[in-house]
C-alpha cells in the first residue's frame, strides 16, 4: 500500500505534456518557467481525495517524485488537506 510521507515536486525531465496539472484535486500543479511544477503548500499527495497521487498515477515519463526538502507526515499532509478544504469558497 501507497503510504504518503511528503509532498512531491517534478523533476526537470518533465515533458510539458499537461495530463498531470487537470487530475490535481488541490490545484497545485502549474506551468513553471520551463516545466510544470507543484506548489508545496497545496499538494497533499491527494491525502483526502484518493489513495495515490494522482499525478504520479498519470505521468508518462515517470518524472514526479517525493521532495525530501519538504517532509511530512501522514497527519499533517491531512491538516493541510483540511486547511485547504475550510478556505474552499463554499457553493
Ligand atoms: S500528489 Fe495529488 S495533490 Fe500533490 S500535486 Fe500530485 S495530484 Fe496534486
Ligand atoms: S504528467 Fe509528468 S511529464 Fe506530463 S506535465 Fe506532468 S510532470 Fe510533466
Amino acid at each position: 500500500m501507497y503510504t504518503p510521507a511528503m509532498s512531491l515536486k517534478i523533476l526537470d525531465t518533465c515533458v510539458n505534456c499537461d495530463v498531470c496539472e487537470p487530475v490535481c484535486p488541490n490545484k497545485a500543479i502549474s506551468l513553471g518557467e520551463e516545466y510544470y511544477v507543484i506548489d508545496p503548500s497545496l499538494c497533499t499527495e491527494c491525502v483526502g481525495h484518493h489513495d495515490e497521487p494522482q499525478c504520479v498515477v498519470v505521468c508518462p515519463v515517470e518524472c514526479i517524485i517525493v521532495d525530501p526538502a519538504h517532509a511530512e507526515s501522514h497527519g499533517e499532509l491531512e491538516l493541510k488537506y483540511q486547511h485547504l478544504m475550510a478556505k474552499e469558497p463554499k457553493a
